[in-house]
Order: C-alpha cells, then sequence, then structure tokens
C-alpha cells in the first residue's frame, strides 16, 4: 500500500534505495522525461530538466547526506531529496503509475525510473557541472558519519566551547551529515550517552565511543536494508524491508534489554528522543554499573568495572566484542 510515512527516510534507507539503483542506471541513457508535477520542495522547471537530462547516459549514483546524485555524461548532476513521503525507483515496462508519481524518466532498456512523493517535500533538481560543490542545498554539510571525516579528536575539539545537547548536535546536518533521529537515539544508547549531556562534556573518549556506536548503527542498518517505515519503498518499488531491532527508538514505557529500566521520551529539538535513564548518564561512564553494584563490585577499580560493564551491555545487545 502507498501512502504518507510516519517519518522520514533516514540516511541508511537513501543508501539502500542508492545501491538498488545503482546496478538499474548505471550506463542507461534517459531518452525521454515526463513531467506531471512541478510543485516539489523547490519549484521543478521542467524545460531545464528536459535539456539537462535528454539523451544523456548515467554515469553512475551518489549519496551525500541523504540527497541522491546522479551523475550524468559528460558532468552534469542530477539531484533529487526524497523528503518525507518521496521514493525513486525502477518501473519495469507495463508497471501502472503509483498514485502521486510527478516525473517519469524513459530509459533505453525499456524500464522508467520514477519519482513519485504524496506530500512533495522531496525536490529534483537539474544541476550544471561545477554548481554541484556550492549547491546551497549541499555547501554547509558537515562530514559524512559513514566517511573518514569523523574524527574524535577533531570533534571535541569543535565542540568544546558549544553549549547544546549532544542529540541537538547529532541532528544538525551541518555538524554530522544526515545522521537523523532514529539513529541519533540508537548510537546514544549504545554509546551509554544520555541525549542532555552538554557538548563541552563530551571528551575525546566519549566522541570515539559515540562515534564508533553510530558508524555501527547505520552500517548495520545499511546491510538490513534500512528500517521498516511504514510504506517506505525501495528502488524497485517494492515496499516492505527488513526491520532493524531497533533497542530504545519509539519503545517508551518498555523494558531496556540491558537492564529493563523502562524507556523514556523527552522532546528534544522537537524531536522525541528515546532513553534509557539507567545506562544513559551525564556520568562519567566509569561510575554507571557500580551505583547498583555490591560493595565487592565497589571494591573493584573504577575503570575495570566500567570496561566490564560496557562489554556485558554490548554482549547483551547481541555485539561480538572487537577489541
Ligand atoms: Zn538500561
Amino acid at each position: 500500500m502507498l501512502g504518507y510515512n510516519r517519518c522520514m527516510p533516514e540516511l541508511p534507507e537513501v543508501e539502500t534505495i542508492r545501491r538498488g539503483l545503482e546496478t538499474h542506471l548505471t550506463g542507461r541513457r534517459i531518452l525521454r522525461v515526463r513531467v506531471r508535477e512541478t510543485r516539489l520542495r523547490r519549484p521543478l522547471n521542467p524545460r531545464k530538466l528536459r535539456a539537462l537530462v535528454t539523451g544523456r547516459r548515467v554515469r553512475g549514483i551518489r549519496r551525500r547526506a541523504k540527497y541522491l546524485i546522479l551523475d550524468l555524461e559528460p558532468a552534469d548532476h542530477l539531484l533529487v531529496h526524497l523528503g518525507m513521503t518521496g521514493q525513486l525507483f525502477i518501473g519495469h515496462p507495463g508497471r501502472p503509475p503509483v498514485p502521486h508519481e510527478h516525473v517519469v524518466f524513459d530509459l533505453d532498456d525499456e524500464n522508467t525510473l520514477r519519482f513519485a512523493d504524496t506530500r512533495r517535500f522531496g525536490l529534483l533538481e537539474p544541476v550544471l557541472d561545477g554548481d554541484l560543490e556550492r549547491h546551497p542545498l549541499l555547501r554547509g554539510l558537515g562530514p559524512e558519519p559513514l566517511g573518514n571525516g569523523l574524527d574524535p579528536a577533531v570533534m571535541r575539539e569543535k565542540t568544546r566551547r558549544l553549549r547544546k545537547p549532544i542529540k541537538n548536535f547529532l541532528l544538525d546536518s551541518r555538524a554530522i551529515a544526515g545522521v537523523g533521529n532514529i539513529y541519533s537515539c540508537e548510537a546514544l544508547f549504545r554509546a551509554r550517552i544520555h541525549p542532555a549531556l552538554q557538548l563541552r562534556r563530551m571528551d575525546e573518549q566519549r566522541w570515539r565511543v559515540l562515534i564508533s556506536e553510530l558508524r555501527r548503527v547505520l552500517r548495520q542498518a545499511v546491510k538490513r536494508g534500512g528500517t521498516t517505515l511504514q510504506d517506505f519503498v525501495n528502488a524497485e518499488g517494492e515496499a516492505g524491508y527488513f526491520q532493524m531491532q531497533l533497542r530504545v527508538y519509539d519503545r517508551q514505557g518498555e523494558p531496556c534489554t540491558v537492564c529493563a529500566t523502562p524507556i523514556r521520551c523527552v522532546v528534544q529539538a522537537g524531536r522525541s528522543t528515546y532513553f534509557c535513564p539507567h545506562c544513559q548518564t551525564r556520568r562519567p561512564r566509569s561510575a554507571v554499573f557500580t551505583k547498583r553494584g555490591t560493595p565487592g563490585n565497589r571494591a573493584r577499580p573504577l575503570r575495570a568495572s566500567g570496561t566490564a560493564a560496557r562489554l556485558r551491555h554490548l554482549r547483551t545487545m547481541g555485539v561480538r566484542d572487537s577489541r
């Protein structure tokens, strides 16, 4: 069934779509474009679009944050964002149009590339060669969480004077590109960091753990084809993704998978944050699991008990120790 999504596609969903489209699109020539609706997030100029893509071959498809970039021969681009309900997928010959199908590209293998978007927060924009890097939508984006641009020492230095909770920072695409709400919540839980922790209290070690957990959770989600988000549709237009197991997101009141404390939900920067008030702390990590420990536990060195607790935490979540 097609309708609108409760949540917008996040980075892993967009990456999954990119991978799905790559094999179908690379090397294909666009023969014709049909535009049925121009009122997208930014108005679409059909004349410009036709002039840029007609007769051009697709060199490949990239992702930057949550944008998809179709590279055309010899050097121009088509920039696509799915907004909240956008779908970009391959329609095989004879496949009837889906509702709200706004743009259709006829390909030289008789397939079509289709863009549908119920709520029209998505966009489709022709970009000339050389204009991509300074495009207003891409210019200010922070480093890719799955790339090599996220360094704990650099992040610590960048944020040591900022007065802002860590969760709000993770949602800011100028800080880190395209992490999104679900994966911010999940990474903070896995790193055992309280979402309201002030950035200046994020030392290098906390950054190291958070970056590593952020990458791990995003990679896991990409591997499983993005999290199921109601009517989300993959590159071939098939609804229904493999549901990734979420530990805190959308689990308010349910027991934490590590300590059974009910998961809490608060609103930060206008978005729901889910977290475990016991596992995720603002205090130094080594002190966390001694709180409810026996006197015997307390006698052990703090550092050792912190490490042991962390390993136990990871094992409970089915993560094998990689150190
Ligand atoms: Zn917990």
